[in-house]
């Protein structure tokens, strides 16, 4: 396959016409930046904040001319300004300012009354990423934390299995879904609208689409914390909903044998990529503690991620075990947080949880810089 070029990209930009000027956008000097690497390409749009939401179809419009190009196997196209970080309302703690996105912010979508909305990604599927997702929900709850959990995993939600959920939600006025609580917790997932079994097949703006409808549509209420368990992997799907959530954070789930892989390095880069703070790394199934006789064999060479962690510049957040009582009571709808809560286990995604709330209040102490969208 020929290499995709920068002038091939900027060619098919030059037929994207800005509405407001009537002018194509390279030659309004929007284009402050392409990036191709083996048919995936990302485009900076470097835009006047004052236009905000306005230039969300024009983002589109971006990538759906790159994609048109032979060769291109994705195109993401992401809007920057440089602005000073605007000044967090008085009545409820900002969560880290985010206006390096500028008109993204705009059009990004901020759960009211919710101040932080944090991520649990993984690079792959089936590293206990959901497990770690509603155990560390559970552990903020019962440190005091007034916590939510949405189950964007669209692809395979677990949230009705792993909180025995059967019941539909209700809507007052057929407009907003009430949450389904459990366990002092207020969540929400596709899962519980949808048969489990219902094949969903989801393209990338689909699932944006379907996110930002549980975000918004939802009375979420106040919470200090919403947990997005996201959909695995780091395609467009996820870095879309990266750029598009105002996330404070994100935890990155990674199993030992995967962190000498490559892939929880593509998940911290994806939200490096939007300027999303990673708030850590989880190893989960770090060693094997055998529940017969306790004793604790490293059957895949644990104590990776922590290297790993530290190698990256990222905190690492903690080691959970393999462990049959972990499987068991998330698969039967009690996560081991609360069903089994003075367990040495429950204590581990407790000491987490209690590890990522610092991080966020730490954060609301000063205005980080403005981030700038970096490509790489
Ligand atoms: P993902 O969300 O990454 O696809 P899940 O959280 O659904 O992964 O976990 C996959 C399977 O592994 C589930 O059956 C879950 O109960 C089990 N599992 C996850 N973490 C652990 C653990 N630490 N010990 C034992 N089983 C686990």
């Amino acid at each position: 396959m020929a290499d995709i070029t920068e002038s091939a990209v900027r060619g098919v930009l030059e037929t994207v016409i800005d509405p407001a000027t009537g002018k194509n956008i390279v030659a309004l000097g929007m284009v402050s930046g392409i990036a191709t690497r083996g048919g995936h390409v990302a485009v900076t749009l470097e835009v006047d904040p004052a236009r905000g939401a306005a230039l969300e179809p024009l983002r589109q419009a971006c990538e759906q001319a790159v994609r048109a190009l032979a060769g291109v196997l994705s195109a993401t196209a992401v809007m920057t300004a440089e602005r000073p970080a605007a000044p967090s309302p008085p009545t409820r703690p900002a969560p880290p300012p985010r206006t390096g996105h500028g008109p993204a912010a705009a059009a990004r979508i901020d759960v009211p009354g919710v101040k932080h909305i944090i991520a649990v990604a993984s690079g792959k599927g089936g590293v206990g990423k959901s497990t770690t997702a509603v155990n560390l929900a559970l552990g903020l709850t019962a440190n005091g934390v007034a916590t939510g959990l949405l189950d964007a995993d669209i692809y395979g939600p677990s949230m009705p299995r792993m909180l025995a959920v059967k019941e539909k939600p209700e809507s007052a006025d057929g407009k907003m879904l009430k949450p389904i609580e459990r366990y002092g917790l207020r969540t929400m997932s596709i899962g519980y609208i949808v048969a489990e079994d219902t094949p969903m097949i989801w393209r990338g703006p689909m699932v944006s689409s379907a996110l930002e409808q549980m975000l918004r549509d939802v009375q979420w209420g106040d919470l200090d914390v919403l947990v997005v368990d996201m959909p695995p992997g780091t395609g467009d799907a996820q870095l879309t909903l990266a750029q598009r959530v105002a996330l404070s954070g994100a935890v990155i789930v990674s199993t030992p044998q995967d962190i000498a892989l490559i892939d929880a390095r593509k998940g911290l880069s994806m939200f490096r990529k939007v300027a999303v703070p990673v708030l850590g790394i989880v190893e989960n199934m770090s060693y094997f503690l055998c529940p017969k006789c306790g004793e604790r064999s490293e059957i895949f060479g644990h104590g990776g991620a922590h290297e790993e962690a530290d190698k990256l510049g990222v905190p690492f957040l903690g080691e959970i075990p393999l462990h049959l009582d972990i499987r068991m009571t998330s698969d039967s709808g009690h996560p081991i947080v609360v069903s089994k809560p003075d367990s040495p286990h429950a204590q581990v995604y407790k000491n987490i949880a209690g590890r990522v709330w610092k991080q966020l209040t730490a954060n609301q102490r000063g205005p980080r810089p403005a981030p700038k969208i970096v490509m790489r």
